[in-house]
C-alpha cells in the first residue's frame, strides 16, 4: 500500500466539488495538503503546470481538476469541454511523469462508456463501443487522460492510475440551471417553485433513463481508499449502486422540497444516455462500500444550499 502520511500531496482543482470534497477528506490523513488557484496556474498551460509543479514537488497527485458540466452544457460547448480537458490531463500527466511524481490519480467518468454498454458496466466496457453524443467530447477527453496515465505506468512503471466515478452529487456542487447536473437543477426548481407558488415545474427529457448516483463525500473517501491501496493502471469503477430513473428522482426531490405542484416532462429536451449503471464488483472485493444514502445526500444539499444561497429565500 501507499502511504500518504508526510506525503507533500497535490489536489488539482482544489475549488471544485469533487477537489474540496478530496481536501476535506484527505485533513484526516496528515499529509501536507498542496493547492494553487487557477489565477496562479492555469493548467491548461503546459508551461504554468510544468513550472509550478517544478517548484511545489508534490509527492502524490490528485487530477480533479477538469472542466464539467451537465447534459446541456456538454452539448452546447464540445470545442471547450474537448480541448480544456485534453490540455489539463496531458500537461499534469506527463509533467508528473517528468518529476518522479510518486503516486497519481487521474479521475474519470461514467460517461466515458459506450451509450449501449451491458448494464451493469464493468471496466472492460471502456472502448467497446460508440458514446453517447451529448458527451462525447468530455469522454473523449477523459479517455485520453486515463489511457495517458495507464500508458505511462505501462512504460515506465508509474504508479498512475484511473478511477471512474459514476454521476456525482454534493457539496459545492453548480446550482446554475445552464449547466447544472440534474440533481442541484430539480433542487433549485422545485425550491424556487415552492417560493414563488408556481404549480408546475419542467423536467428535462421523459423521465425514463436511469442514473446511479453517489455522494461526492464517499466519492472522495473512495479515492483516497484507493490512493492507498490500488496500484493496477486498469481503471476502477466507483459507484453506490443506488440507482433511480429520473422521473422517480424528481418525485424524491418534489418531496424533500416540499414542492407539491405538478412535474411536466420536457421530452423534446434530451434523455442522453438510456442507462448508466457501474459495476462496482472491483471496488468491493477491496473492501470498500458507500455510506450516504441519496434521500441523506439530497436533504443534506438541499439544506446547505438554502443557508448558503443568497438568491433564494424560504
Ligand atoms: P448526464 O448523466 O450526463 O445525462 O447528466 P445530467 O445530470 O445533466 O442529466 C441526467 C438526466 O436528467 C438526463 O436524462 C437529463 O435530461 C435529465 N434532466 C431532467 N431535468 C434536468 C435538468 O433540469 N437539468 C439537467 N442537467 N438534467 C435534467
Amino acid at each position: 500500500p501507499y502511504d500518504l502520511r508526510g506525503k507533500r500531496v497535490w489536489v488539482a482543482g482544489h475549488r471544485g466539488m469533487v477537489g474540496s470534497a478530496l481536501l476535506r477528506r484527505l485533513e484526516d490523513e496528515n499529509c501536507d495538503l498542496q493547492t494553487v488557484p487557477r489565477s496562479e496556474v492555469d493548467l491548461t498551460s503546459q508551461a504554468d503546470t510544468a513550472n509550478w509543479m517544478r517548484k511545489a514537488r508534490p509527492e502524490a497527485v490528485f487530477i480533479a481538476a477538469a472542466r464539467v458540466g451537465g447534459i446541456s452544457a456538454n452539448a452546447r460547448y464540445p470545442a471547450e469541454f474537448l480541448v480544456e480537458n485534453v490540455l489539463i490531463l496531458v500537461n499534469v500527466i506527463k509533467a508528473a511523469s517528468e518529476l518522479g511524481v510518486e503516486k497519481l490519480m487521474c479521475l474519470g467518468s461514467s460517461c466515458i462508456y459506450p451509450k449501449h454498454a451491458e448494464q451493469p458496466i464493468r471496466e472492460e466496457a471502456l472502448l467497446t463501443g460508440s458514446l453517447e453524443p451529448t458527451n462525447e467530447a468530455y469522454a473523449i477527453a477523459k479517455i485520453a487522460g486515463m489511457k495517458l496515465a495507464s500508458a505511462y505506468a505501462e512504460e515506465y512503471g508509474h504508479r498512475f492510475i484511473s478511477v471512474m466515478p459514476t454521476n456525482l452529487y454534493g457539496r459545492n456542487d453548480n446550482f446554475d440551471l445552464d449547466h447544472s447536473h440534474v440533481i442541484p437543477a430539480l433542487i433549485r426548481k422545485m425550491h424556487e417553485a415552492k417560493i414563488a407558488h408556481r404549480d408546475s415545474v419542467v423536467v428535462w427529457g421523459t423521465g425514463t433513463p436511469r442514473r446511479e448516483f453517489l455522494h461526492v463525500d464517499d466519492l472522495a473517501d473512495a479515492c483516497v481508499f484507493l490512493m492507498k491501496q490500488y496500484e493496477s493502471p486498469k481503471p476502477i469503477n466507483i459507484g453506490s449502486g443506488e440507482e433511480i430513473a429520473i422521473g422517480e428522482l424528481a418525485f424524491l426531490i418534489a418531496d424533500i422540497v416540499d414542492f407539491r405542484g405538478h412535474i411536466v416532462f420536457d421530452t423534446l429536451k434530451p434523455d442522453g444516455a438510456p442507462r448508466k449503471l457501474l459495476d462496482c464488483s472491483r471496488l468491493r472485493a477491496l473492501g470498500w462500500s458507500p455510506s450516504i444514502g441519496l434521500r441523506a445526500g439530497i436533504e443534506e444539499l438541499y439544506d446547505r444550499w438554502k443557508k448558503t444561497s443568497r438568491s433564494v429565500q424560504g
